[in-house]
């Protein structure tokens, strides 16, 4: 195991030793700022608040799941290129915090995640890392787009109040998104508010809303779920009368499926609610490509499969 990860290490510093001076072109000379981010979420912060002089790219498109991504050679060539890399952080892309830790040296490498105060993070009893899903409160995210200009500001002083402006303008849709949430969901009754997903993704999504969220795989997808986990999460539905739980765009059904079967099991029917966004968002030129269209596309799902 140890060999291993010494192994891709020294792979990454002799791409890096290679990378060196080609890119990272910076600021001021004219050529767009080259940003790359993780996830299309934080992609979509960075297209709205760098605007037209910048190009982004996102490592993570439709369907990918960020807990057991694993970069390629390519990936971290891109990164190395960079002049900025904005990721969540708080451990949702395992599997790179040591790509990151070495890639910082030589490229300003931000986790916006990281920016939400440690009293808003939701953290398990016992546990010592925090829940990393904290775009599906509309108020934290916000956190992470004061990060984003803040990250692109010292990189491009000049364009600093432009950033602050787009910064601003993309956390007036927030307030409106979270406002659009909280006058839907109330037509859901109280005891009707429980959310039961593939995996832990809306734990910050039930505390800004008023739900109870049930995962049957925890705050990763990096962990198998056992037949006790699928036994806890039956006995909710069949206890509550709960009828429809939640399929993940990034997440395999076999999971719920699992569920679904246990509690027809025990007499109990259950449907797939639809399918929600949690960790990717939808195809690039769709509503659901971006962060405000995959937001309402999960507020309409739920509000009309529990109502
Ligand atoms: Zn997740």
């Amino acid at each position: 195991m140890k060999r291993k990860v010494t192994a891709i290490l020294s792979g990454l510093t002799i791409v890096l030793a290679a990378g060196c001076g080609q890119g990272n072109s910076n600021s001021g000379d004219g050529e767009p700022l080259q940003i790359m981010t993780t996830t299309a979420q934080i992609g979509d912060i960075a297209e709205n608040v760098a605007g037209d002089q910048a190009e982004i790219e996102t490592l993570m498109g439709p369907g990918v799941d960020p807990h057991l991504y694993q970069a390629s050679q390519n990936d971290i060539q891109k990164l190395a290129d960079a002049d900025i890399i904005f990721y969540n952080g708080l451990h949702l892309e395992g599997n790179l915090v040591k790509v990151f830790e070495e890639i910082k040296n030589d490229v300003p490498t931000i986790a916006v995640g990281e920016n939400v105060p440690e009293e808003e993070l939701i953290t398990e009893e016992g546990g010592n890392s925090s829940d990393p899903h904290v775009w599906f409160d509309p108020n934290r995210w916000t956190y992470a787009v004061d990060e984003v200009a803040a990250g692109l500001a010292e990189l491009n002083e000049d364009e600093a109040g432009t950033y602050q402006e787009n910064a601003d303008e993309y956390i007036s849709m927030l307030e409106e998104l979270d406002q659009y949430a909280d006058e839907k969901l109330q037509s859901i009754p109280e005891e009707s508010r429980i959310l039961v997903t593939a995996h832990d993704a809306f734990g910050y999504f039930g505390d800004a809303y008023g739900f109870e969220v049930n995962g049957l795989q925890g705050l990763s997808t990096d962990s198998e779920y056992s037949v006790r986990d699928v036994n806890n999460l039956v006995s909710l539905l069949v206890e509550n009368d709960i009828k429809a739980v939640f399929v993940e765009s990034s997440v395999s059904e076999r999971a719920i499926n699992a569920v679904i079967k246990g509690a027809a099991d025990q007499g109990h029917e259950v449907s797939i609610g639809g399918e929600l966004y949690s960790d990717a968002m939808g195809e690039a030129g769709t509503e659901e490509g971006t962060y405000e269209g995959m937001f309402r596309h999960n507020i309409d799902t739920i509000t009309s499969s529990l109502k």
